[in-house]
């Protein structure tokens, strides 16, 4: 059954610094755990009403887990740095950056899509698109692990650009395709004729 989470919702909105990036307060969001085909036919049922639903995908179709670094006592999502959201419906990716680790976010953008108050694009696109969203260790990714701040920016604009010009970005993710500097770094024959 649906799982309306009006309480936390209701909490979230009274901070100002998680206001959605769109209006769409006529909107209930809601999660359903993606387990079975009669789930399409719910849907179907809400698809009348203004509540739209957000998939979970199941963790028995997960991925093979990476092999663990025994010379490394933390994992890579106890890392901070660049990281990849992969959506489990479309295998279209988000990437972001975070001066935390990597666990932390991934909380953060399940509770932003659980709770139906998109803060990122990322949950943005799996609440639109009715996509759903999978356990951390199939898809999150590190991409670069870094602790210097001053570097985030940069590298994830890089990953950015490097996602989209493979095609596998989310279209909720503003590519900065007009920066000439990113565009130099990923293809060199971007250089200026002298
Ligand atoms: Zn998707």
């Amino acid at each position: 059954m649906p799982n309306h989470h009006s309480k936390t919702q209701n909490k979230e909105n009274t901070n100002p610094t998680n206001t959605p990036t769109t209006s769409r307060h006529d909107t209930k969001w809601t999660t359903f755990i993606h387990t079975s085909p009669q789930i399409r036919k719910i849907i179907n049922l809400f698809k009348r009403t203004n509540i739209k639903i957000a998939l979970k995908c199941n963790d028995t179709i997960a991925q093979p887990l990476k092999p663990a670094n025994n010379t490394n006592p933390h994992t890579p999502y106890d890392r901070s740095g660049i990281y990849s959201l992969t959506c489990c419906t479309c295998q279209q990716a988000y990437v972001g950056q975070t001066t935390r680790s990597l666990k932390l976010r991934y909380q953060e953008h399940t509770r932003s899509t659980r709770n139906n108050n998109p803060t990122s694009a990322y949950a943005l696109h799996i609440l639109q698109n009715r996509h759903g969203y999978g356990p951390m260790n199939t898809t999150m990714n590190l991409l670069k692990p870094l602790n210097t701040p001053s570097l985030l920016t940069p590298y994830e604009l890089f990953f950015i650009q490097s996602f989209h010009k493979e095609g596998k970005l989310v279209s909720e993710q503003n590519p900065a395709e007009n920066n000439p500097l990113v565009q130099l770094v990923i293809d060199p024959s971007h250089e200026t004729p002298t």
